[in-house]
């Protein structure tokens, strides 16, 4: 069991900050930084946790302009950190500028507040208040006047413009400019609705709208469901030649050429595939568990509850439901205290030469390839694979609603490969899986955790760029899934989601192509 002092961990993107950290962090930086100065005891602190975290996780993006950071000051060690910046209750959140002297002491964020916009607009007032040197990564936040748009594509080498045009205290303009600091090929400009003489060049007559500009003053609006930060920033990051700053621009010739030791296997990104569903089986069961060369103790406890999940509820050909059942008697039955792996393998290999029972060898990813040999395959087959089997599971009725994610969760700690990965899943599942009582909320347990590694991950290295990381389905795959607060926030619509699941992953949506 892991057990983690202080209310934040590794997995939340905030910097822990320690004695030995604080000053690099928090002197002379380019970015600027918030930092919640707080204490494990204090209930405030502990309610406020959860918003902070999900501040850390709307503003992500960001980060290279101002980042987050926290620290323990019941900490015994950590006492002379939060002693040096004076601070005297619990919790405190302060703005540090950019490039910090030593001696700075940081600005209480505005009215300290439990809610993530207000956290975030009081963040942009900060940053619009910056004295000189301004974060070099922050772009301008100001309104653009028709001047500064006229010479714009002078000065900049862009493809896309994209003007926001607003009323003066809204915020979403800011707020999209900062969502793609991280991109290239596009800037974003606030234009105000008093701007009339572009007001009026344009035709604009709803605030917020966003237009793209370019060279020679040709124009077109963006459409989006609603005209909101969320919908905007989406919409803007997926323009065609928009890529990440740092990762090329996908070129789809690679695709064919770059992997040499198998064809690409051209497929739909919006459907699910049994081949890698099969795959998944055979890599999970044929090379992650053949790690335990014996299997005893919890290892065995993990892999009975894995095969019985499997033989119940995955939505398999029938020589592989024969394989699962088979196997899931077999190590029902098994008397002895431990297995060998070669007893286990022998039994999937079918040395038995029972007929019409088989787990395919190899594997054979499609919805999962990547476009080079070391991005998706097995963890996308994971993931796929239990988001199936925790619809399956809801659509048999199952009575126990968390069969499925106990199981994935002790298969996930005791043999996926990878560890970091493993770790920060049995947070997740530490933190939050006992809010899981039905089977229809433990298929939107695993989406939305889903959608928090992807948003930790959304231009992480592992990243492939053909494939990036969204907060899934997309406005595109599911429209009826997004809406937005009555303040304009994004809200998923929790219903519709669940209904856009039962179908994605049911087991007649499952393709069958490349199968042999
Ligand atoms: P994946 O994230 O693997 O998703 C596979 C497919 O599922 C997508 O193509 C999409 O069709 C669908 N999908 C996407 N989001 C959702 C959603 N929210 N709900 C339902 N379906 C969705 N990598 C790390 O670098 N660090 C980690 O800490 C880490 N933790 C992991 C924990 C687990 C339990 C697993 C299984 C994997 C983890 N990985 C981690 C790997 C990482 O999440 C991806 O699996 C990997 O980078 C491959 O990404 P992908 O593009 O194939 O999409």
């Amino acid at each position: 069991v892991m057990v983690f002092a202080g209310l934040y961990t590794a997995t939340d993107q905030i910097i822990l900050l320690t004695p030995q950290t604080a000053q690099s962090v928090l002197v002379n930086s380019t970015a600027a930084t918030v930092v919640e100065f707080y204490a494990s005891w204090c209930g405030h602190c502990i309610a406020f946790s959860p918003i902070y975290k999900n501040l850390a996780r709307d503003i992500k993006e960001w980060k290279p302009a101002v980042d987050l950071a926290a620290i323990d000051c019941s900490e015994e060690n950590n006492r002379k950190v939060c002693t040096n910046y004076s601070i005297k209750g619990y919790p405190t959140i302060k703005f540090f500028n950019a490039y910090s002297k030593p001696d700075s002491k940081g600005k209480p964020l505005r009215g300290y507040s439990r809610d993530v916009r207000d956290l975030r607009q009081a963040i942009i007032d900060q940053l619009e208040k910056h004295e000189e040197p301004w974060p070099p990564a922050c772009p301008p936040l100001e309104p653009a006047s028709e001047a500064e748009i006229d010479s714009f594509f002078e000065t900049n080498n862009v493809q896309h413009l994209a003007l926001i045009f607003e009323q003066s205290k809204s915020f979403i303009g800011k707020e999209v400019t900062l969502d793609l600091l991280q991109f290239e090929n596009i800037a974003v400009r606030r234009v105000l609705s008093t701007e009339e003489a572009l007001v009026s060049k344009l035709g604009v007559t709803d605030f917020p709208s966003c237009y793209l500009y370019y060279p020679g003053g040709n124009f077109t609006r963006l459409q989006v469901k609603f005209e909101a930060r969320m919908f905007y920033s989406y919409a803007l990051q997926r323009l065609p030649g928009v890529v990440r700053s740092g990762k090329p621009a996908p070129n789809k010739n690679i695709l064919k050429s770059n992997r040499t030791d198998e064809p690409w296997r051209p497929f739909n990104a919006s459907r699910v595939y049994m081949a890698d569903l099969e795959s998944t089986l055979h890599y999970s069961l044929r090379v992650e568990v053949s790690a335990f060369p014996v299997i005893k103790g919890d290892a065995l406890k993990s892999l009975k509850k894995y095969i019985s999940v499997l033989a119940k509820y995955f939505p398999g050909r029938p020589v592989v439901m024969n394989l699962l059942k088979s196997a899931d008697s077999w190590l029902h039955n098994v008397s002895r205290s431990e297995v060998s792996y070669d007893a286990f393998r022998a039994l999937l290999d079918n040395t038995e030469q029972a007929p019409d029972t088989a787990l395919p060898e190899g594997v054979r990813w499609v919805g999962c390839q990547g476009s080079q040999p070391h991005f998706r395959g097995f963890p996308c087959g994971v993931w796929t694979l239990f988001h199936v089997l925790t619809v399956q599971a809801m659509n048999s009725g199952a009575s126990d609603g968390l069969v499925v994610l106990s199981a994935m969760r002790d298969y996930v700690h005791v043999f996926f490969g990878c560890r970091p990965c493993a770790e920060h899943f049995e947070s997740m599942a530490q933190e939050s899986l006992t809010e899981v009582s039905h089977s229809s909320t433990a298929v939107l347990w695993l989406w939305s955790r889903h959608n928090r590694v992807n948003n930790r991950l959304a231009g992480a290295l592992s990243e492939d760029p053909y494939f990036p990381k969204i907060q899934w389905p997309s406005p595109e795959m599911c429209s009826v899934c997004h809406t937005v607060k009555v303040n304009g926030d994004h809200k998923w619509d929790l219903d519709q989601v669940l209904v856009f699941l039962t179908s994605y992953f049911s087991n007649t949506s499952i393709l069958t192509d490349y199968l042999d």
